[in-house]
C-alpha cells in the first residue's frame, strides 16, 4: 500500500490518494479542490472509486470533475447527503472552485464496512460529531487512519456547523483511542498528520474524554 497526500484549496484540504501497488488500483479521498492536481497524480493508476469522508464542499468539491473524467462510484454516509451543495458561508463554493452540484453517493458507507483496493483493505469507522455521516478509513495492515475533521494535531473538528454534535464527537473520538493503537499514523482532515498516541497524550480538547 502506498498513500499520497496532496494538500489542496483554499483550506489546504489533506486529499489521500490510497494506492494498492501490487494491483495499480487507487482510491481517492476527499478530493476538495485542485482537480488538475489530483489527476496528475493518479497517473499510472487505475482509479477504482472516489470517497469522502464527510460532506463538507471542500471535502467533495471535486468529486463531480473526477466522476465525469473517471466514471467510477463516489462512496460516503448517507446521513451528510444534506451538506453535499451547502457552501457554508456565502461565496465559499466559489473561492475554492467547487464544480456544483455534488453527485449523490453511489455507495453508501456505513460503520464497520470493508473496501478492498487489490490486497488493501480499508475499514470504515463511522464517527459522527463534526457531521452527521463523518467516517474514518482505518488501513489496519499499515496502521493508518484518514480521520478527515474529527481530529487534528491538537484539535478536534469543530461542532457548531449544521448537524454538528459534541455529544457525538466526544464518543467518536472516546472510541477512536480506545481501538486504535499509540503507533498508529493520523491523516487528519487539513494541516500535519499527527499519532494516536501523540494526541493522547498532548492533545487538551481530549482531556475528561479519553481516559
Ligand atoms: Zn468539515
Ligand atoms: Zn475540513
Amino acid at each position: 500500500m502506498l498513500i499520497k497526500v496532496l494538500p489542496v484549496g483554499l483550506l489546504s484540504v489533506n486529499c489521500s490518494i490510497v494506492v494498492d501497488e501490487e494491483s495499480g488500483q487507487a482510491m481517492v479521498v476527499d478530493p476538495g479542490a485542485d482537480f488538475e492536481k489530483i489527476k496528475g497524480a493518479l497517473e499510472g493508476y487505475s482509479l477504482a472509486g472516489i470517497l469522502a469522508t464527510h460532506g463538507h464542499i471542500d471535502h467533495v468539491g471535486q468529486v463531480r470533475s473526477l466522476k465525469e473524467t473517471f466514471n467510477v462510484p463516489f462512496y460516503m454516509h448517507p446521513a451528510d447527503r444534506f451538506l453535499l451543495n451547502d457552501p457554508l458561508w456565502h461565496g465559499f463554493e466559489r473561492q475554492i472552485g467547487a464544480n456544483l452540484p455534488c453527485p449523490e453517493p453511489d455507495v453508501e458507507l456505513q460503520d464497520r464496512m470493508e473496501i478492498t483496493l487489490g490486497k488493501t483493505k480499508l475499514r470504515v469507522i463511522h464517527t459522527p460529531g463534526h457531521t452527521p455521516g463523518l467516517c474514518c478509513l482505518y488501513i489496519e495492515e499499515d496502521k493508518i487512519l484518514i480521520a478527515g475533521d474529527l481530529l487534528f494535531k491538537g484539535g478536534v473538528g469543530r461542532w457548531d456547523l449544521p448537524g454538528g454534535d459534541l455529544r457525538a464527537l466526544r464518543n467518536s473520538l472516546k472510541r477512536v483511542f480506545e481501538e486504535l493503537e499509540d503507533q498508529v499514523l493520523v491523516i487528519t482532515g487539513h494541516y500535519e498528520e499527527t499519532t494516536i498516541g501523540w494526541e493522547r497524550r498532548f492533545n487538551p480538547y481530549l482531556r475528561g474524554v479519553i481516559s
